[in-house]
């Protein structure tokens, strides 16, 4: 029996997308509170009654939000075009191999638009 964890955690950051129309809102640089949710899913272990300790994961993935909290996006190798797609594939390229358990990473721009990705 498989249980998921979730962790949310919260950035702030700059971007632009520059591929978008020169019309388009995207195109000019903005700022957003950006979500990363972070999912893992495993065994429980029957003894401790948990599949891993929350704090692992906060561990695993705080290199990565010290990358990201309050930069411009666009400057970060790997994130030139920083859309929540390639935000999310960019995560969790560098977590998966920290966080064995990662079964999702999803990222939102605002309260109403999120962009999932499950390793497929
Ligand atoms: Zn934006």
């Amino acid at each position: 029996m498989k249980l998921e964890l979730r962790k949310t955690f919260q950035f702030e950051a700059a971007h632009h997308l520059p591929h978008v129309p020169q019309t388009h809102k995207c195109r000019r640089l903005h700022g957003h509170s950006f979500q990363a949710e972070i999912a893992v899913k495993g065994e429980c272990d029957p003894k401790r009654g948990w599949v891993m300790d929350y704090a692992e994961i906060s561990e695993a993935f705080k290199p990565l939000l010290d990358r990201l909290d309050h930069y411009y996006l666009n400057e970060i190798p790997g994130l030139e075009n920083p859309t929540s797609e390639n935000i999310a594939l960019w995560i969790w390229r560098q977590l998966k191999p920290r966080l064995p358990l990662l079964s999702e990473v999803a990222v939102a721009e605002t309260c109403t638009a999120r962009c999932v990705y499950r390793g497929e």
